[in-house]
């Protein structure tokens, strides 16, 4: 997501502590047959239903398995339990990044390095794609569905707000967001690989409204416990500290692949790997990681 630079990595964090907060304080239950509440997700191993679980050989929901005025499960971590933890990255593109790329004044915002560090190294990661970028970069979504270890996941189709205030984003009207969601699916879908049904908000800004919205479409909302600021950073260094002071068994890690939004992610991966490596834990991808 592109993020006013000014904005500092505090205020980030507290962002989205609130949009995590926000939703855990409106929403009594989101889960149906559950016994676990919306506040789970914190402490506990995220609950979900049945059509939901994920794991490595079915991925999580098909469209149409939540019922009607359920709102879909909401996660920001796996079980505590094991060394499992899930690097993701998300692939943001909006129409203003777009003019930025057609006029030459941004070169990238791909970051093949990081994906050739993953090849290389064989990590397992998940990456959380716009219907745009894909378009922008369809060879390197192919590169990405076509590896193993890499799992494809939605970030909606233009990277706009699906709340008021969420950042600097344009919001996208509320007729609109299944569809946008649905649409960035089937974009997705095309290019095969280990495809899932999980969905991360931009900015990670979700409310009841926004969440109702996903609710047809069979999804998981994924959050993430461990917020890297990558998009702050102007070295690699706090990207580092930020992930390996938060990351325990189950993280899920918030990194970006937008080079041009975030240019120190490629220098801070190796040092998150070895980090991660020195405290025994084990990057898996996201349906490994939920489902512990
Ligand atoms: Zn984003």
């Amino acid at each position: 997501m592109r993020l006013p630079s000014a904005v500092p990595g505090l205020l980030a964090a507290a962002a989205v502590l609130l949009a995590a907060c926000g939703v855990e304080a409106d929403e009594p239950v989101f889960v149906a047959a559950s016994t676990t509440s919306a506040a789970a997700p914190a402490t506990t191993a995220p609950s979900a239903p049945p059509s939901a679980s994920p794991s490595p050989t079915a991925p999580p929901g098909r469209p149409g398995q939540t019922k009607p005025g359920l709102l879909p499960p909401v996660v920001d971590h796996g079980p505590r339990t094991g060394n499992l933890v899930a690097l993701t990255f998300d692939a943001d593109m909006t129409d203003r990044m777009l003019a930025q790329l057609d006029k030459g004044s941004v070169t990238s915002y791909a970051n093949v390095r990081i994906i050739e560090m993953l090849e290389r190294d064989q990590v397992p990661a998940t990456f959380f794609l716009t219907g745009k970028w894909v378009q922008r970069y369809p060879e390197l979504t192919a590169r990405l569905a076509g590896n193993p270890r890499f799992e494809l996941a939605n970030h909606t189709f233009g990277h706009q707000a699906f709340t008021a205030g969420c950042y600097d984003l344009p919001r996208i009207p509320s007729a609109a967001m299944t569809e946008d969601v649905a649409k960035t699916f089937k974009i997705i879908e095309r290019y095969g690989g280990r495809q899932t049904r999980y969905f991360r908000f931009p900015g990670l800004c979700h409310d009841r409204a926004a969440l109702r919205a996903m609710a047809p479409l069979g999804l998981t909302v994924v959050d993430g416990d461990v917020v890297s600021g990558d998009p702050f950073a102007t070295s690699w260094k706090p990207i580092v500290n930020a992930v390996l002071k938060k990351v325990k068994p189950g993280s899920v890690v918030i990194l970006h692949v937008t080079e041009a939004n975030a240019r120190f992610t490629d220098e801070a991966l190796p040092h998150i790997l070895r980090g991660l490596a020195e405290r025994g834990l084990q990057p898996a991808t996201l349906s490994e990681v939920l489902a512990g």
